[in-house]
């Protein structure tokens, strides 16, 4: 874990929901939107949102901006006032076990320009061989990135957890 990494706490479900959606079919880009918190050390992730896209393509998920605007209000508006859940970031899915792409890392770096807030991204890659998902993250403050270390709190232990973006 390099000293600028950022940590990406995944709850279980938000996980499991991103698995669910991404194994409808995993050679078309999915993708949507995290809710959750800020930590000392990074981000945790305690839900993710679907924000269809029926124009994806193998390679390419463009998040529907007012689809993801109505769904974040929809699920905001759900929550007690003091609730400390908000919006922290993205995610999508790879057809192959690559992690964040160049278009990736600019986009990110896009909507860290909206907020003050360090925002991130959380990356679903296919890996045929061990017939799985693997985790990428990246964070991004102030314009600036940061490698991600995803930590996937799933029963099976957090064997995904050293994967690493760079
Ligand atoms: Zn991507």
């Amino acid at each position: 874990m390099s000293d600028d990494a950022r940590r990406l706490e995944v709850a279980p479900s938000a996980w499991a929901k991103i698995i669910e959606l991404a194994t409808v079919d995993p050679r078309l880009e999915t993708g949507g939107i995290l809710l959750g918190w800020r930590i000392e050390t990074g981000i945790h992730i305690a839900k993710a949102m679907h924000v269809p896209d029926r124009t994806a393509r193998r390679t390419r998920y463009q998040r529907r901006h007012s689809i993801a605007e109505g769904a974040l209000a929809n699920a905001l508006d759900l929550l007690p006032s003091d609730s400390p859940v908000g919006y922290v970031g993205e995610w999508h899915t790879h057809p192959a076990l690559v992690g964040p792409s160049r278009v990736d890392r600019k986009e990110l770096r896009r909507i860290s320009r909206k907020t003050e807030n360090e925002v991130a991204l959380l990356i679903a890659a296919l890996d045929d061989e061990r017939d799985g998902w693997a985790a990428f993250g990246l964070t991004a403050a102030r314009r600036q990135l940061y490698p991600g270390v995803v930590e996937l709190h799933t029963k099976s232990g957090n064997e995904e957890g050293d994967r690493q973006a760079r």
